[in-house]
């Protein structure tokens, strides 16, 4: 369909075409990690990820079973209570690997390397995926949302130097958090 918009001027009726907005590199990369985490197979955020090296796409990964293994969709979550410091109890899933997880060993399978590339994600990642997303050599994580427990990502992220940009200050919501 164009994308044209009518517009009326002092009763005069106008016909404007609109000029077509290219995405920039990061919503381009963001709108792949949609799409990417439309595989995903656990419903809690169904997150993509996505690690980009100039401008090219290396790596992508969304929440999974380990291959061969049945997922959540099908056999349920596998949920797991942790206690933070402070007391809090948060649940998790653990049935899956986390979509950056999938995504490096997608990297370290086909002998890729990803030092200094920027990854892409939907929501800010968990301490133990921000652990190994330092020890690759990411040094740029861009998150459409933040995510429940990710304070202590932000933190480790400021230490270890990798620069976090969080594009909506808002929190992906599921049940059981
Ligand atoms: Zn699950
Ligand atoms: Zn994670």
């Amino acid at each position: 369909m164009p994308n044209n918009k009518i517009k009326k001027t002092k009763g005069k009726i106008k016909n404007i075409k609109e000029k077509y907005k290219r995405p920039n590199w990061d919503e381009y990369f963001l709108k792949l990690v949609d799409v990417v985490g439309s595989r995903s197979t656990c419903d809690r955020g169904r997150p993509g990820c996505v690690i980009v090296k100039e401008r090219r796409v290396l790596a992508t990964g969304y929440a999974g079973s380990p291959v061969g293994q049945s997922h959540c969709d099908d056999a349920g979550h596998e949920m797991q209570k942790a206690i933070d410091e402070d007391g809090k109890i948060s649940e998790h899933c653990i049935r899956t690997l986390h979509a950056e997880v999938n995504a490096l060993c997608q990297a370290a399978k086909n002998g890729i390397s990803i030092d200094g590339s920027t990854l892409y994600i939907k929501f800010t990642p968990c301490y133990t995926c921000a652990k190994m997303v330092i020890n690759s050599g990411v040094k740029r994580v861009v998150a459409k949302v933040k995510y429940h427990a990710g304070d202590k990502t932000v933190k480790l992220f400021k230490k270890a130097g990798v620069k976090l940009e969080i594009i909506e200050d808002k929190i992906e919501k599921y049940a059981r958090q």
